[in-house]
């Protein structure tokens, strides 16, 4: 049923008051309006939380002040930055998209929403959240707590990752969006959705919205909003068989267009399930890169969650007196005292840590 207009107004209404007098959600780019300050934050916060991406936003602002800095600074450093924050492609785009903007655009970011969307690694959403932080621009964003504040508030049951429910959403987000206020509504919306209307046990009691929220009159807040699909997961077998030799360890860097692309890890077989030790001898892979079977030790295990997969990592160690032959790899023999400049995997670098190496 199409909502009323009064329940629109109370909604766009409410909001903005909740946020001129109640928001008290301080984060550090809330306040700014440098366009290029503003992307930085929205990089590191898709996928990731607010205060999680913090520590980050830091230190990417502190060492790269500006896109001309960031533009300059080499891959290696950029990512190692990045290390930890997972969805390695991010800091890929976000590295081309300052090059691109320090390059051939004179440094100059751009100030509208059709140049903003153009450039790589922004979607439509992350466009709105910097045209309208950024510029004061007419577009209303439509992210995770914006779809959960809009479908529970409207009683809206289309699922949110078709289509038709992207269209739905969209559509009533840019209604809704007051003239003049663009700023002021899309933070209070997102704050809204990350601080009150949370995923989980909604605060529907200090909501601001509870008047005429369908959500909650019809006690649906727990189903909405509503997913087509159910997210499948699947777990990857690694097997990392740490080389030492002389104070180095040999390491690959990822290359394919596969997880943890550009970061660094130590020569990797793969499996569909876990080997031990034993399995580990007899496997063919394993027998093909001809390294000592009695020297090989078992080091530890480690798991790492992403939004599909699960990585099972069995970590095995070799301890080399004479420098091995490890051509049938791209890789090198790196010193131990140059692994802190390097990136890794979540899992890797915790292997790497606990064991001692830096
Ligand atoms: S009343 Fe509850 S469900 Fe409705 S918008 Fe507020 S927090 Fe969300």
């Amino acid at each position: 049923m199409e909502a009323s207009k009064t329940v629109k107004n109370y909604f766009t209404t409410q909001l903005l008051d909740w946020h001129e007098n109640d928001n008290d959600r301080s984060l550090p780019w809330k306040s700014e309006s440098d366009p290029y300050k503003i992307w930085l934050s929205e990089i590191i916060l898709q996928q990731t939380r607010a205060l999680q991406g913090l520590p980050y936003y830091t230190r990417f602002t502190e060492t790269y002040p500006t896109i001309g800095n960031l533009a300059s600074a080499p891959d290696e450093e950029v990512f190692r930055i990045w290390q930890g924050l997972g969805y390695y492609n991010r800091c890929k785009n976000m590295l081309a998209t300052a090059r691109y903007i320090a390059n051939e655009l004179g440094g100059i970011f751009p100030n509208n929403y059709d140049g903003i969307v153009a450039l790589k690694g922004i979607g439509p959403y992350t466009a709105a959240a910097i045209a309208s932080f950024a510029f004061g621009l007419p577009h209303a964003v439509v992210d995770g707590n914006v779809y959960r504040v809009l479908s529970r508030y409207f009683g809206i049951d289309t699922p949110i990752d078709t289509t038709e429910g992207k269209n739905t959403f969209a559509t009533l987000a840019q209604v809704l969006l007051p003239e003049g206020q663009s700023q002021g509504y899309n933070q209070a919306i997102m704050d809204l959705g990350a601080t009150v209307c949370a995923p989980r046990n909604p605060h529907c009691h200090q909501c601001p919205l509870q008047k005429y929220c369908l959500g909650f009159k019809q006690g649906l807040t727990g189903l909405l909003p509503v997913k087509s699909k159910k997210l499948v997961v699947t777990t990857r077998y690694f097997h990392y068989i740490v080389l030492k030799w002389n104070n180095h360890l040999w390491l690959q860097k990822r290359t394919e267009r596969d997880i943890w692309e550009n970061l660094h890890e130590p020569f990797l077989i793969e499996h569909s399930s876990t080997l031990d030790r034993q399995a580990l001898l007899t496997n063919q892979q394993f027998i093909d890169c001809g390294f000592p079977a009695k020297s090989i030790e078992f080091a530890g295990k480690g798991t790492q969650r992403l939004t599909h997969r699960i990585i099972q990592s069995t970590f095995f160690t070799v301890d080399f007196q004479e420098k091995p032959d490890c051509t049938m790899r791209d890789g090198a023999w790196i010193p131990v005292s140059e692994l802190k400049n390097l990136a890794f995997p979540k899992t890797v670098l915790s292997f790497l840590r606990n064991n001692l190496y830096f």
